[in-house]
């Protein structure tokens, strides 16, 4: 794997694993016909398409693996997913407001604001799926940014009873946590490159008997359900990666995060940034004491370390977050924070690294 302990912006995204790049070269191979054709050798591509669905299904306890579809990553199948929750333009969503920008975005072009509400705490969800003031709900699994988790599974439940349509985005979650409660939940969304599986591949999970839902039309691929000709090598990369994936997150997680936190709040007075929620293993936003990100930043590539000033979509524009305002921070505290994100391979010794780069950036720019 083409990769070093001092790459921190595993959350952006990730090198293609060993598992899936042999899986790549070998589907590109042996199976580069069109699945969808009818002669012997686009059948077996039919069969190996087949059973990757099964095999994924299975990951998550999946009876039908035809809820299973295949897209070109998570923005295509959140778009996509809240397009179809949105219908006949009658239903009314909740959503929270710290969701990824194909999310909320999707939400803001998809629904008329009168029929947006958007959280503040996941006890609004509670109240308007008591009330059935929502027809749908979204809510991420774990937070790109910041690393919290919500309690999806929970919230998912309480839709249930109330028969009101659930998604959530687990493109942060899938990789790094266990994936029990997704299979019944509603709609759910992956993202291959998030997990060792390459670029421009993704799936979604929906619900036990959704028939209507159309990601695309044209072509009868994916059950009907997303018209396009599939992308065998990519999908076949995505399964081993989360074959490979699972393995590791069931051999435990890695504590050099926190350490690494202990020693930047000790040392350095940085502020931690959604600390006091449950949070991914992998990752630290947080405040700076001084001086903007990108100067930190600039300085932290130089020594080799590749940091995030946030959501990487979001990097370079100059809106200002609204992850980090929903966590209170003013416009200039926007500009002061950094996020690091690790992988499996990150070992403690490569975030004390990066803790004594910062200490030196710290120091030289407190010079300048
Ligand atoms: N959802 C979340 C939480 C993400 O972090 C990302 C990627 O940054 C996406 C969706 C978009 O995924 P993709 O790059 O597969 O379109």
């Amino acid at each position: 794997m083409a990769v070093d302990g001092k790459y921190f912006d595993y959350n952006g995204t990730t090198p293609m694993c060993d598992e899936a790049r042999a899986a790549w070269i070998e589907t590109n191979e042996r199976h580069w016909h069109n699945p969808s054709s009818l002669y012997r050798e686009a059948g077996a591509a039919r069969l190996r398409l087949e059973d990757l669905r099964e095999e994924l299904a299975d990951m998550f306890d999946i009876d039908e693996p035809e809820r299973v579809v295949f897209t070109s990553g998570a923005t295509e199948a959140n778009n996509a997913i809240i397009r179809h929750l949105a219908g006949d333009g009658e239903k009314t969503i909740g959503v929270s407001a710290v969701e990824h920008p194909c999310v909320y975005a999707a939400v803001k072009r998809e629904f008329s604001p009168e029929r947006v509400r958007e959280s503040k705490s996941v006890d609004d969800f509670k109240e308007w799926i008591a009330m059935q003031s929502v027809e749908a709900v979204s809510l991420m699994a774990a937070n790109n940014e910041t690393g919290e988790l919500f309690p999806w599974r929970e919230i998912s439940e309480r839709c249930r009873e109330k028969e009101i349509a659930f998604h959530t985005d687990a493109a942060q979650w899938i990789g790094k946590l266990p994936l029990d409660g997704f299979g019944e939940c509603g709609f759910v969304t992956g993202s291959a490159h998030k997990f060792g599986g390459g670029k421009g591949a993704g799936f979604l999970l929906l619900p036990e008997g959704e028939e209507n839902f159309r990601a695309a039309v044209g072509g009868p691929q994916e059950n009907g359900f997303r018209a396009g000709t599939e992308n065998l090598p990519a999908i076949a990369a995505m399964v081993a990666a989360m074959v490979a994936a699972l393995r590791e997150v069931e051999s435990g997680e890695s504590d050099g995060r926190d350490a690494f936190e202990d020693r930047i709040t000790e040392k350095l007075e940085a502020k931690l940034i959604g600390a006091e929620s449950p949070r991914l293993w992998n990752t630290s936003m947080f405040l700076l004491p001084h001086t903007k990100n990108l100067k930190w930043l600039t300085r932290l590539s130089t020594r080799g370390f590749s940091v995030s000033t946030g959501s990487a979509c979001s990097a370079g524009q100059g809106n200002p977050s609204r992850v980090m305002a929903a966590h209170g921070l003013g416009f200039d505290e926007m500009g002061r924070v950094i996020r690091a994100s690790g992988g499996g391979a990150t070992a403690l010794e490569n975030w004390i690294a990066l803790a004594d780069a910062l200490e030196e950036v710290d120091a030289e720019l407190r010079d300048q």
